[in-house]
C-alpha cells in the first residue's frame, strides 16, 4: 500500500518528515495488517486512506502532546494491532517501546511485524494491564504510557497510572466525550497519583469527528492496592 497521504499530512499537520525507509516501513506494516486481517480479527478499518488517517496519522498525533525524545520509555496499553505505539516507533526510532496486549492472537501479529520490520528496542508483552501494573518489572517503569480505545477514563487511569513513573505522563487518545470523561475521572486519577494536565483537540483530514489527547501527569506514587485484580477496574471503576 502507498502512504503518500500519510507523508503529506504528517508534514503539514505534525511537522514530521517521514524519510524513505520510514515510508517503506509504514507500507509494509499496512500490507501485513491487511493480509493478517483476512484470518485474524485485527481491525475494522481496511480502506487504505482510513488506515493512513485513522490508524497511522491518529497515532502520530501523540507527538503534538509529548516530545518523543531518544530513549524515552514508552508503553502502549491494549495496543491491539499496534496503535498508537508502533507508528510512533516508526517515526521516532530511538524511543524504547513496549506493546502490551491481552489477546494472544494480536500479540502474535505484533511479534510478526516487529520481526518483519526488524525493529530494535520494541518488546511485546501478552498480559493484562492489571497484571503488568503489579509486576515489579513494569510498575512505575515508563516515562510515557499510551492507550487508544481501551476503556473509559476512570478504568483507564487504573490501567495506565501504575505503569507510569512519578513525573511521567499518560496520554489517552479519545473521541468526542474526552473533556467530560476527563472531568468525571478527576477523583479516580487523584487516588491513583495523577491529574489532567491538558486536553488537546486534534482535527484529522477526512475524519469528521474531533479527536482529543488527554494528557495526565503522574504527580505521586500509585497506592500499592492498584491496579486491582483483572476485571475489577471495569466492574467497579474508581
Ligand atoms: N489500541 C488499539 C487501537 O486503537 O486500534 C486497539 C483498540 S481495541 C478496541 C482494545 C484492545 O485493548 C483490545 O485489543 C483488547 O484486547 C485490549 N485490552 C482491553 N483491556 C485490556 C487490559 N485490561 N489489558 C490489556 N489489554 C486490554
Amino acid at each position: 500500500m502507498k502512504v503518500e497521504r500519510l507523508v503529506r499530512c504528517s508534514r503539514d499537520l505534525l511537522g514530521l518528515d517521514l524519510g524513505p525507509d520510514t515510508q517503506r516501513a509504514f507500507s509494509l506494516y499496512a500490507d501485513e495488517l491487511l493480509a493478517w486481517n483476512q484470518t485474524t480479527n485485527l481491525t475494522a478499518i481496511t480502506a487504505p486512506e482510513d488506515i493512513e488517517m485513522r490508524h497511522f496519522l491518529d497515532s502520530l498525533s501523540v507527538s503534538l502532546a509529548i516530545a518523543l525524545t531518544p530513549n524515552l520509555r514508552v508503553i502502549d496499553v491494549g495496543t491491539g494491532a499496534g496503535f498508537p505505539g508502533l507508528p510512533l516507533r516508526l517515526a521516532f526510532p530511538h524511543i524504547e517501546l513496549t506493546l502490551l496486549e491481552a489477546t494472544a492472537k494480536k500479540t502474535a501479529f505484533l511479534e510478526h511485524i516487529v520481526d518483519h520490520l526488524k525493529l530494535a528496542n520494541v518488546r511485546v508483552i501478552n498480559a493484562r494491564a492489571e497484571e503488568a501494573g503489579q509486576d515489579p518489572a513494569s510498575r512505575e517503569k515508563y516515562d510515557l504510557v499510551l492507550a487508544r480505545a481501551v476503556a473509559q477514563m476512570p478504568t483507564l487511569g487504573e490501567y495506565l497510572l501504575p505503569l507510569c513513573r512519578v513525573g511521567g505522563r499518560c496520554v489517552a487518545l479519545k473521541g468526542e466525550n474526552a473533556v467530560a470523561e476527563a472531568q468525571q475521572a478527576e477523583n479516580a486519577l487523584r487516588i491513583l497519583g495523577g491529574h489532567v494536565e491538558k486536553v488537546i483537540p486534534v482535527e484529522l483530514p477526512q475524519v469528521a469527528e474531533t479527536h482529543y489527547l488527554v494528557v495526565v501527569q503522574k504527580i505521586a506514587a500509585t497506592p500499592p492496592q492498584y491496579p486491582r485484580r483483572p476485571g475489577i477496574p471495569t466492574k467497579r471503576p474508581l
